[in-house]
């Protein structure tokens, strides 16, 4: 069966080959028999639905894509995501009022384990350990540097894993702090990271810091971030955007103070 990937837009984990597109289909589209349009974020649903009506003239459409609300399946490598990008569990135990995954997906659930460098599991230490261990397995073969993108729950991290970390060739790993529960955690995460000499001068750990939800204001979220930097950790500003994806200007100007990390880095403790 020939498909074709649409997206709406172009991000870093956009596939780049020639049977993905984004937007509209052009004069060159080779012949297929079905044609998949992949949404990621909800503020893009009324694009892909026009954008269905297009690519209806080329082949059958389906709409999916985490932004659907639809739980997604066994993941497969170069097919919604670039090659080396790479899902090994889906879902998560937790439930952050912010975050569509538990609704989506609901509970953790393993997955086949398949190759890649760029893990974006919502919550791998979530997993069983023998989960967590075949994937750092399959990160010890890996040609380039591992990129921990989706994320480890501080408060899941244990010695184990910071064992398993040092045997990588780490380009990046990502901790959160959302909620004010987490600092806690983040705090003795930060410790054993720091104890392990995981934290070093590159800034491979880095944090993310949700700011601009309801009811947060300038100050409490800039104590947030100047937080996570005396952890010794590269803070990571996500703007918060509801479902139409609308953002405050005056958050988009703020979140710029604290996104580019040459500027943060000097507000790090060393
Ligand atoms: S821990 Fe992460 S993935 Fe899980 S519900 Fe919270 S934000 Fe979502």
């Amino acid at each position: 069966m020939n498909t074709i990937r649409v997206f709406p837009r172009r991000t870093h984990a956009t596939p780049i080959d020639h049977a993905t597109y984004v937007g509209l289909p052009d004069f060159f589209v080779p012949e297929c028999d079905e044609v998949h349009i992949s949404v990621v974020f909800s503020w893009d649903l009324s694009w892909a639905e026009r954008l269905a009506k297009e690519w209806a003239h080329v082949a059958p459409v389906t709409i999916g894509g985490p932004a659907t609300g639809m739980a997604g399946g066994e993941f497969v490598p170069g097919m919604y995501l670039k090659p080396g990008y790479v899902i090994t569990s889906r879902g998560c135990p937790n439930r952050c009022w912010f975050c569509d995954v538990w609704k989506r997906e609901g509970g953790i659930r393993e997955l086949p384990i398949r190759e890649g460098w760029n893990v974006l599991d919502s919550n791998l230490l979530a997993c069983s350990d023998d989960h967590i261990r075949a994937v750092f397995e399959m990160l010890r073969r890996q040609p380039e540097p591992i990129c921990l993108t989706g994320g480890l729950e501080a408060a899941r991290l244990q010695e184990w894993h910071i064992d398993e970390l040092l045997r990588l060739r780490l380009r990046s790993l990502f901790l959160a702090y959302d909620t004010p529960d987490d600092y806690e955690p983040l705090r003795i995460a930060a410790k054993m990271l720091r104890d392990a000499g995981l934290i070093a001068r590159a800034h491979k750990v880095r944090c993310y810091v949700l700011i601009g939800y309801p009811g947060d204001v300038f100050n409490d979220a800039e104590t947030r971030l100047q937080a996570v930097c005396d952890l010794g950790l590269m803070p990571f500003a996500m703007l918060y955007r509801d479902r139409t994806g609308k953002r405050d200007r005056d958050w988009m100007s703020f979140r710029r103070l604290w996104y580019d990390p040459r500027m943060v880095g000097a507000r790090i403790s060393a």
